[in-house]
């Protein structure tokens, strides 16, 4: 059931023309937020449409929106203020750009000094990261994901664990090294010990990998002691971005157990600059897949809180040309990020404006869906043939590439880019 309204129309078109080509990641229809700057200037908010960005600090100081009455909120280096206003300050802003925006509307479009102030090319922007990331959260909550993890390293047989069909599994990472796509990553390193050793030794990471994801970022806080329904959780989060949670898979295997993944998950994790908003995803909401087990009262869900969005990676090796390596769809994750953030206010922890939460890897049914280099290479039982050569795990020099969008017919939303290059 969503709620749709003039803001998801699909025949809505923009004065802006490179909106309206179908294959932008960024109709009218979309309007996602970020952060940039244009020749070593200050950061601001913008929101990007088709080829351009919309400086909003130049509509708020013109006084086309106001979100937050006589403060300002735009002219900041971060989302943050903006996403920490109401839910219905949030809808009212994106329903004004979307009027702005519009073919038919002249405010902006025929406001020729303005327009040139407010609408810069992408081409010549530096997008930033979008929000002061207060805590970073990462889940587990693909079932495909999880059963070929137990499968390699467990018993196929029993591959996922007895909680996993009952709670969404989770650990809370690190909010520092969370950077925005385009930033470098050092290889980490860390203790390795393979089986043959009986001690292990300090050397950089030998098997760097991905791990494909969804990151939904928390709005409107929670207070400490306060549970949060599913219904109450989905209103919560502000938007979207696409993650890619890089993990060194050899320093994990060692140093996981007991309390989980730590240094092999800490070093780098790569956000796309766009936040795309959940009122953008609205048309796009799917139920999640059938339930296994009967969930407890808290984690069930009235209303399809999954979204239909493709998701492709491309891994670049080295210099070769980039390549497909796989496609699937955030619809097959067991748990939403709506019961995975009411999941995470259960026991009274307080959520806050700028939170992320990863949604797990996102793998799908078949071999070319999975969604990390593990998977798809069975812990290097199977490289991977690709231009430049053959790949198990990530080399020095290779970029990997996550892209993601909802298919709406007519126009796609899209996320742009999240793109990391691994340096030694
Ligand atoms: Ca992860």
């Amino acid at each position: 059931m969503p709620h749709l309204n003039r803001t998801h129309d699909p025949s809505r078109r923009s004065w802006v023309e490179s909106a309206n080509t179908g294959t932008t990641d960024f109709p009218i229809q979309n309007l996602p937020f970020g952060v940039f700057s244009t020749g070593g200037g200050s950061l601001r908010v913008g929101t990007a449409i088709g080829d351009y960005i919309l400086d909003l600090a130049a509509i708020e100081t013109a006084g086309l929106v106001r979100p937050a009455g006589e403060a300002t909120v735009f002219a900041a280096d971060r989302l943050n203020p903006f996403m920490a206003l109401p839910q219905s300050v949030w809808l009212a802003t994106r329903a004004r750009l979307s009027e702005l925006l519009d073919r038919d509307n002249a405010t902006l479009r025929d406001d020729t000094d303005l327009r040139h102030r407010a609408l810069i090319p992408m081409a010549d922007a530096t997008l930033h990261l979008p929000f002061f990331v207060r805590s970073y959260t990462d889940f587990y909550a693909s079932k495909e994901h999880a059963t070929n993890v137990g499968s390699m390293f467990r018993d196929p047989d029993n591959a996922l664990l007895p909680n996993w069909l009952h709670l969404p599994i989770g650990y809370n990472g690190r909010a520092s090294t969370v950077v925005v796509s385009g930033t470098e990553i050092p290889r980490p390193h860390g203790q390795l010990k393979s089986p043959a050793n009986d001690r292990p030794r300090f050397a950089p990471c030998e098997k760097l990998d991905i791990e494909l994801e969804l990151g939904a970022v928390v709005g409107t806080p929670s207070p400490m002691g306060t549970r949060v329904s599913t219904a109450d959780a989905y209103d919560m989060i502000f938007g979207y971005v696409l993650l890619n949670d890089w993990s060194a898979r050899d320093i994990q295997v060692w140093e996981y157990q007991p309390l989980g993944p730590f240094q092999s998950k800490a070093f780098a994790t790569t956000i796309s600059p766009w936040v795309v908003t959940r009122e953008a995803l609205e048309p796009y909401r799917v139920n999640t897949p059938e339930r296994l087990q009967p969930l407890l009262p808290y984690l069930e869900e009235s209303d399809p809180n999954n979204f239909d969005l493709d998701l492709e990676v491309e891994l670049t090796a080295g210099s070769g040309a980039p390549v497909t390596i796989t496609r699937t769809n955030y619809r097959h994750m067991y748990y939403s990020a709506a019961q995975q953030l009411a999941h995470h206010t259960s026991s009274g922890c307080a959520m806050c404006t700028g939170d992320l939460l990863g949604s797990g890897t996102i793998s799908g049914p078949t071999k070319d869906s999975f969604g990390s280099l593990l998977e798809l290479t069975w812990n290097g039982r199977d490289p991977l043939t690709v231009p430049g050569g053959q790949r198990v795990f990530l080399e020095d020099s290779d970029s990997v590439s996550i892209k993601g969008w909802c298919d709406g017919g007519r126009h796609r939303i899209g996320f742009g880019d999240c793109a990391g290059r691994i340096v030694s």
